[in-house]
């Protein structure tokens, strides 16, 4: 399948319209660039595609994206709907939601006005505010959505990112406000948890993404965009934004179940893709309970590294974390699971190391997409040498891996670990900040690729 490689940003200062600035955790997503990526050096993500939309209060109430058919009805019995009438009110709901896509209760044309009038009163169905929106003209979409304060925090922003293919749309996606986590070479692991997200809000970046995809029943797609040729979309999720997905499970699990579900979103399964560090009792439960795809930041084949690299390690070692990836449900050739493995110089790149991730895998259905580090402001690692990662990748190939950085994106690849030269160098900070990371993705399902 051909690889994707996967595009971190830097986020460029805000103007912040007066209220207590959000937190700004400057995150950075590690999402897939288009097939061409080659265009990647006229990414002109300093300007904004739409003029910043005027702030509008984020409504306190009680959002009913996001909650299960069996909440959504316990919500409704709440305020008063009866009982006999919930079934049906919640699928009135849940269509409108999840099929039409609206975010306005005035919307819901079936639904009675005095029933509109008690939900509006009572819950929102609001998206969340857009802080940022930045298009490439390669057709690469970021948006910076800006979440009410939950408690006694502050608001807070999240990147999401859609990456257009051919034939295929893929939203990247986060589940947590920085990461408890702190994996060496991980800018999000130097950042403390700020919180994690709801599966509203989760759910808000696909919503919100298809909102401006014009991605629902009767909506138009933006005049001139670059989209797949695809009927839908978005066609794949992959949760590889910030944060640790399996560290807010219960959230992410909500969010996925309603995304997945197949009358409503109904993205398939097979086409959302879940990055995990290695948590592994989650990982268990990822394929009882969700039943996606699995993607493992392995990054290490023997214990001593992954420990420094991967700490959860010292907790959850490589025996039980592969143990854990051969027994996930429902792995053939055709659904294997990912194995994320970033290049570090002269740390993890040594061809014994290759040999032994071949090894190390052996049995295990499995993809291994190999990532260039992309390097951050203090970091002490550095990307290793393109002829390094070509090696390694020939050693990945040779036993049977499609090994992606082979292909002649490499070039592009070996531009984003810092060594694009002449192109980044009239590049804004904030620009080449696009380039910083590189990673090769290739999720969802074979024979979709
Ligand atoms: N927390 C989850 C998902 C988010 S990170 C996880 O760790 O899997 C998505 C991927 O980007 C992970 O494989 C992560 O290890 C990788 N990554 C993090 N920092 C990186 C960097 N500086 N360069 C390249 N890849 C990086
Ligand atoms: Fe970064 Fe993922 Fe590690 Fe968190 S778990 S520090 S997001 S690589």
């Amino acid at each position: 399948m051909p690889a994707l490689p996967l595009l971190a940003w830097g986020l460029t200062k805000r103007e912040n319209d007066g209220r207590e600035p959000p937190v700004d955790m400057r995150p950075r997503l590690r999402c897939a660039a288009p097939k061409d990526s080659s265009l990647m050096v006229s990414l002109d993500l300093a300007a904004p595609a739409a003029p910043a939309k005027p702030a509008f209060e984020l409504s306190e109430k009680p959002s009913l994206i996001g909650l299960s058919r069996e909440e959504l009805g316990r919500a409704l019995v709440e305020k008063g709907v009866a009982e006999r009438q919930v079934k049906m009110r919640v699928s009135q709901i849940w269509h409108w939601l999840y099929i039409r896509g609206i975010s306005d209760f005035n919307d819901m044309t079936n639904v009675a006005k005095d029933l509109r009038a008690l939900l509006k009163e009572h819950f929102t169905i609001q998206r969340p505010e857009i802080a940022e929106e930045q298009i490439s003209n390669d057709g690469t979409r970021k948006w910076l959505l800006r979440f009410p304060a939950r408690g006694a925090g502050r608001p807070v922003e999240v990147e999401t990112v859609y990456i257009p293919e051919e034939g295929r749309g893929t939203l990247c996606i986060s589940s947590q406000v920085g990461c408890t986590l702190t994996c060496s070479f991980c800018h999000t692991g130097t950042q403390r948890l700020v919180r994690n997200l709801t599966a509203e809000e989760i759910l808000s970046q696909l919503l919100l993404a298809r909102d401006r995809l014009g991605d629902f029943p009767d909506r138009e797609t933006p005049q001139g965009a670059i989209l797949p040729s695809s009927e839908r979309k978005i066609t794949n999720i992959v949760m590889m934004g910030m944060g640790e997905p399996l560290y807010n499970f219960e959230e992410v699990k909500k969010a996925l179940l309603i995304a997945t579900d197949g009358d409503g979103l109904s993205l398939s399964k097979r086409r959302v893709t879940l990055s995990t560090s290695g948590v592994v009792p989650e990982i268990y439960r990822t394929g009882d309970e969700i039943g996606v795809m699995l993607a493992i930041s392995l990054h290490a084949v023997r214990d001593e590294l992954r420990d420094m690299l991967v700490p959860i390690n010292k907790k959850y070692p490589l025996k039980d974390l592969i143990e854990a990836c051969r027994n996930y449900p429902g792995l053939s050739n055709a659904r294997r699971i990912t194995f994320e493995y970033v290049m570090l110089k002269d740390v993890n790149d040594s061809l014994e190391d290759a040999k032994g991730l071949i090894q190390l895998l052996k049995g295990v259905p499995a993809k291994i997409n190999l990532i260039p580090f992309n390097p951050w402001p203090g970091t002490k690692y550095e990307c290793s040498d393109w002829d390094r990662i070509e090696r390694f990748s020939e050693i990945v190939f040779r036993a049977g891996y499609a090994s992606p950085v082979r292909t002649p994106r490499g070039r592009d690849i070996l531009a984003a670990c810092g060594q694009l030269k002449s192109e980044s160098e009239r590049m804004r900070k904030t620009e080449r900040m696009a380039f910083e990371a590189m990673m090769i993705a290739g999720h969802g399902e074979d024979d979709d690729d």
